[in-house]
């Protein structure tokens, strides 16, 4: 089979490449190994609102176009975050965002690729690369670019002989019963140690988990989940587990027609895990560049230089602020002391990913 563009992996960063680069005049055709997209739920579903992200990324352009989001894909709305001590010490920061259904919403970012013309095909693996061509469980897929939107384990990446995010902490989490206010809690300490543990609220109950550095864990990962899940006392189902990378981006997302988008990429914020919002705005400027080096002729390398535009500078600071973290976050008494000495000023800078001190 021959197409324009073949992109691994239907994730936000994948679907919204696709819907940014597809059309009548390109053949772009979006594969997952998964049957439902959006399922199992492997995310805490939080998504920062488009102020929070221009205040973030300040160099980032039209989000509003990409962070309206339907309310019927919105399972609360998120006005603060508390950020509590292993004291138990709240820390409360005006923040706004949305919980998000996440099953739901990885179908909507689908569903719009293919409405821009995409060809969708699920329960189907990318298998590797020879000679050029891409194996897959379609059979050979002969594409001009290649897109490896395939999550922190990439295999395209590696079929590519690109890097794959060299740190990836893993991540548990559950749908919690019960009722809770509209505040997303972030819990620190040895409870997830180098990580946090969250609640983050929907409409009814809520996404609950940990994520955690594996070098500090004394335990197994699913006794600590246990432990933090007994300590809330709460109720629950559909666990699931993940990685979220957390090196900062690799070194190339692109090389020859093959290039990475979102967790393939290492795009993720290292001081609070998110990566959603990184996969639409790496994935918008993916599906644009692609477009641009096929119809105009523009080098594909113009996309890594986008991007880095936009998030280079944010995700290395937050990378610095984590890896500052990993001194004080093998002891309750060492994070306890950090978060006193930060105060809401320095962990609000933290969270948006800028350095917690004015060092450049
Ligand atoms: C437990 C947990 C909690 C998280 N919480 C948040 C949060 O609250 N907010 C936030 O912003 N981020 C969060 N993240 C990170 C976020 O989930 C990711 O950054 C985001 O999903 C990245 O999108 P993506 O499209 O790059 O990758 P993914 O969403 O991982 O999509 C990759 C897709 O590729 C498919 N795939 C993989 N290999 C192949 C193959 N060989 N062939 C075909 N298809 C393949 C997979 O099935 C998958 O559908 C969390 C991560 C974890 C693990």
């Amino acid at each position: 089979m021959e197409v324009d563009v073949l992109i691994v992996g239907a994730g936000p960063a994948g679907s919204t490449t696709a819907r940014f680069c597809a059309g009548k005049d390109l053949g772009v055709l979006l594969i997952d190994r998964r049957k439902e997209i959006g399922y199992p739920v492997q995310c805490g579903e939080f998504l920062p609102d488009a102020s929070e992200m221009y205040t973030m990324f300040p160099r980032s352009m039209d989000l509003e176009e990409q962070f309206t989001i339907d309310p019927a894909l919105i399972a609360a709305e998120i006005d603060h975050l508390d950020l509590i001590s292993p004291r138990g010490r709240v820390y409360r920061l005006g923040f706004k965002g949305f919980t998000l259904d996440r099953r739901s919403f990885d179908k909507h970012l689908a569903k719009l690729a293919v409405e821009a013309g995409a060809r969708l095909e699920t329960g189907e693996s990318f298998l590797g690369i020879k000679d050029g061509v891409a194996r897959t469980t379609m059979g050979d897929v002969k594409a001009k670019v290649i897109v490896g939107a395939d999550g922190p384990n990439s295999k395209t990446a590696r079929s590519a002989g690109l890097q794959n995010p060299d740190v990836r902490y893993p991540a548990i989490t559950c749908q919690a019963d019960g009722s809770f206010e509209p505040v997303v809690r972030m819990y620190f300490g040895t409870l997830a140690p180098g990580g946090y543990g969250w609640v983050i609220p929907k409409r009814k109950g809520a996404n609950v988990g940990i994520g955690f550095n594996p070098g500090l864990l004394k335990d197994r990962p699913s006794e600590l989940f246990r432990r933090f899940i007994d300590r809330l006392g709460m109720t629950y189902s559909d666990v699931a587990m993940g990685f979220v990378p957390q090196s900062g981006p690799v070194i190339d997302t692109v090389k020859g027609n093959v290039i990475l988008v979102g967790d393939a990429a290492g795009h993720v914020m290292a001081t609070n895990g998110g990566g959603v919002p990184l996969a639409m705005i790496a994935g918008r400027i993916a599906g644009k560049s692609i477009r641009a080096h096929l119809k105009d002729g523009a080098p594909l390398a113009e996309y890594e230089r986008r991007w880095r535009y936009v998030m280079d500078k944010p995700l290395s600071d937050a990378l610095w602020t984590r890896r500052l973290g990993d001194l004080f976050f093998p002891s309750d008494r060492r994070t306890e002391f950090a978060m006193r000495v930060l105060g809401k000023r320095g962990l609000a800078r933290a969270i948006r990913c800028t350095k917690v001190f004015y060092v450049f």
